[in-house]
């Protein structure tokens, strides 16, 4: 069994997903801050909410694809944010971020670890309200 601290808690790590990461998936409300975000777009993945993940996903690098597989039996098992690098990067450009975190996930039984530094920026939407974009992302190992 996956050992989960907080059972009925959010996706992300957080308290709880209607406190958490769950009026952003509704539209209820507008990440203010690209790991919000970040959070947001991870308990997308684990809930298959394939729309928010396009919606956020910037215009120049969101894929035509789908997103999700549904036949890859993939299971999402947590969320680490690392600060150190968006710390140091912070107010260098205030439509730019960056977020690194270490996603664990198992793909077909195998345990898998993803660890990236994910670009995000933020832009107008067409009703003129400001929005983080999902842009790319690196991989550090
Ligand atoms: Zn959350």
């Amino acid at each position: 069994m996956p050992k989960s601290k907080t059972p009925a808690g959010c996706p992300c790590g957080g308290p709880s997903l209607d406190s958490c990461c769950g009026p952003f998936l509704s539209g209820a409300t507008v990440p203010q801050a690209a790991e919000q975000l970040m959070r947001s777009r991870y308990t997308a993945y684990t809930l298959g909410n394939e729309p928010y993940l396009l919606a956020t996903w910037h215009s120049s690098t969101r894929p035509a694809e789908k997103i999700i597989n549904p036949d890859e039996r993939l299971q999402w098992l947590g969320l680490e944010v690392k600060s150190a690098l968006r710390l140091r990067q912070r107010k260098v450009n205030e439509g730019e971020d960056f977020v690194e975190f270490v996603a664990r996930c198992r793909i077909g039984g195998k345990g898998q670890r993803l660890h990236e530094v994910s670009r995000f920026l933020r832009e107008a939407d067409e009703h003129g309200v400001l929005r983080w974009y999902y842009v790319d992302g690196q991989f550090p190992e």
